[in-house]
């Protein structure tokens, strides 16, 4: 994944799609967002692409593959993302609520500091990721593959973990509900630290 740097003196940004530069020194945002979100609707393979900064709310990439491309601090607000692969991307600090990824395929991505809150998660692999600070309050994740996902720092509230794969995946400041601890395999996750510091790790498991 290699992208031109933006053309703006000093600035480290890798320049966005159909520009020289970076989405915030563009100067014509109005026409990238469009040629964007024509660009995603015409293609069902979105690959080698730098889309960081660009507001792509209400988008359906339902079974388009998006590879070795970038969404950093992009906006993708209502979104479907169903039977979608998603491989290599880096989506961190990017807004994703009210985004369902059911049967999609996700891996090797980074996630860091993104908001899910109102996703939708069912038949998901989500394996090999970083969702380093991402906010995942509020989700039920179904029938889904998380394992060697990190969960560090994310915001786990109100979370829960219907027949999913929990293999080496890592969190902190988790407590596991009584239906996670049934249907999940809760005790093969890596937890760096329990929510309930005094409690310790056998009674907070079993
Ligand atoms: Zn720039």
């Amino acid at each position: 994944m290699t992208f031109e740097v933006c053309n703006e003196p000093g600035c480290e940004k890798t320049a966005v799609f159909s520009s020289n530069y970076c989405f915030k020194h563009s100067d014509n945002k109005e026409e990238i967002s469009q040629s964007a979100r024509t660009f995603i609707k015409e293609n069902s393979i979105i690959k080698n692409l730098n889309f960081s900064g660009i507001e792509l709310n209400n988008i359906d990439f339902s079974s388009k593959k998006i590879l070795f491309s970038r969404f950093s601090h992009s906006s993708l607000q209502n979104c479907n993302f169903d039977k979608t692969d998603i491989i290599s991307v880096f989506m961190d600090f990017s807004l994703l609520t009210n985004c369902s990824f059911k049967n999609s395929n996700i891996k090797l991505s980074v996630f860091g500091g993104s908001d899910f809150r109102k996703s939708i998660f069912e038949d998901t692999v989500l394996v090999f990721c970083n969702l380093l600070g991402a906010n995942i309050s509020d989700i039920l994740f179904n029938n889904s593959d998380l394992s060697h996902s990190r969960f560090i720092n994310s915001i786990t509230t109100s979370i829960l973990f219907y027949n999913c794969n929990l293999k080496k995946s890592v969190f902190n400041s988790i407590d596991f509900d009584k239906k996670s601890l049934k249907t999940s395999n809760c005790e093969d996750a890596i937890i760096v630290t329990y929510k309930k510091n005094n409690l310790k790790e056998s009674e907070i498991i079993k």
